[in-house]
């Protein structure tokens, strides 16, 4: 097949990372117990308690909507409800999924500025009603760092986890893009979860450089009681989990996890830097992650297109850049390059019809 020149319209066009396949080439030698009874399976749990310096339960699911939805339906009961951002993956792109596999928990949304929830929405929605006819609040769950490319602080977390303490709810943290928020704050996976009040994280090792596959950390072993069974009854208990688990040691113990997502972070941050003075194109969000989206007139969006660009603009219309583990620098360059004559065509279009 003929190899197209590199996209950035999500960080999933990449392909797989040279330690993640490495570990799957490992793995393929031989014969190991399946349904996770392997020792691939132990080492990468254990390498998740040695990242994360804490005794937690680890699990292995396909994708992120599975793991998110298995694990809000962990904290829930049918009646219950969970508090999130109206722009967090688990209300906009999983097709209903938490409530379907929590049997009806209904998600809250509360209107967030680029997708961060605040100490004071989450006490409106969990306190805006306490009678009998509506579902209980029981949870929240936050994206780290959000669709948009915002990293909550620590104190952030911290203020949230308070607010949840406060109020009886448990704090979810939807980390797809996990390692893209830890390289940006640059402290500990430890520092960003437990220490600061998170009870169950989704690590997704998809968009950090994997083929596929999500790890679900209880960090209260009380809630992932037969959290196995509800895996396996979602068709989430892979078996040959080798395949799902091999990678993550792979990633995990040569700290590619981390070097990855710096990479895609410091690829976002050049873009950012080298159109910071292209008039008319400004940047919807601060550019703390791998995200980069900016608005722009139409006409510079249609010369990028023109250029042989992909990107979503399902935020607000803006372009969405994303970039992943393999981002070619240079590649980063001649977007912003094509940028640049996009827009000064699109002005010289405006002083033709003038
Ligand atoms: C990509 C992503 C997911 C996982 O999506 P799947 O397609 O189900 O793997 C979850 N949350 C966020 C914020 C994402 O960007």
């Amino acid at each position: 097949m003929t190899q197209e020149p590199q996209q950035f319209a999500s960080d999933n066009y990449a392909g797989i990372c040279p330690a993640a396949w490495a570990a799957m080439d490992e793995a393929n030698r031989g014969y190991v117990p399946a349904y996770g009874e392997d020792p691939w399976t132990q080492r990468a749990s254990d390498s998740f308690r040695t990242l994360f310096e804490t005794d937690c339960e680890v699990f292995f699911a396909f994708n992120g909507t599975a793991a998110n939805s298995l694990a809000l339906a962990a904290l829930c009961q049918s009646y219950h409800s969970v508090i999130c951002s109206s722009s967090a993956h688990v209300e906009t792109d999983e097709c209903g999924a938490p409530e379907f596999f929590s049997n009806g928990s209904k998600l809250l949304v509360a209107q967030t500025e680029g997708g961060k929830l605040t100490p004071e929405a989450v006490r409106a929605l969990a306190t805006g009603r306490s009678d009998i006819h509506f579902p209980k609040p029981r949870a929240v769950t936050i994206t780290q760092p959000t669709e948009t490319g915002q990293v909550y602080s620590l104190d952030e977390i911290r203020a949230l986890s308070a607010i949840c303490r406060e109020l009886g709810l448990r704090l979810h943290m939807d980390g797809a893009r996990f390692a893209n928020a830890c390289a940006a704050l640059g402290c500990s996976p430890a520092e960003m979860t437990w220490r600061s009040g998170v009870d169950v994280l989704c690590f997704g090792g998809t968009k950090n450089g994997m083929a596929a596959g999500e790890a679900i950390l209880f960090f209260d072993h009380a809630l992932a009681v037969d959290f196995d069974y509800r895996c396996k009854q979602a068709g989430q208990l892979a078996s040959k989990m080798r395949f799902l688990a091999a990678p993550w040691v792979g990633m995990l113990e040569s700290g590619v996890w981390l070097s990855n997502a710096a990479h895609g972070n410091d690829c976002a941050r050049r873009l950012a830097t080298a159109i910071a003075d292209l008039p008319g194109i400004e940047p919807m969000f601060p550019v703390e992650a791998n995200a980069v989206f900016l608005r722009a007139p139409e006409p510079v969006l249609e010369g990028l297109r023109a250029r042989g660009w992909r990107f979503y603009t399902f935020i607000g219309g803006g372009a969405r850049f994303m970039f992943a583990w393999d981002a070619d620098p240079a590649r980063v360059d001649a977007l912003a390059g094509d940028l640049r004559a996009a827009v000064q065509e699109a002005q010289a279009g405006v002083t033709l019809a003038a």
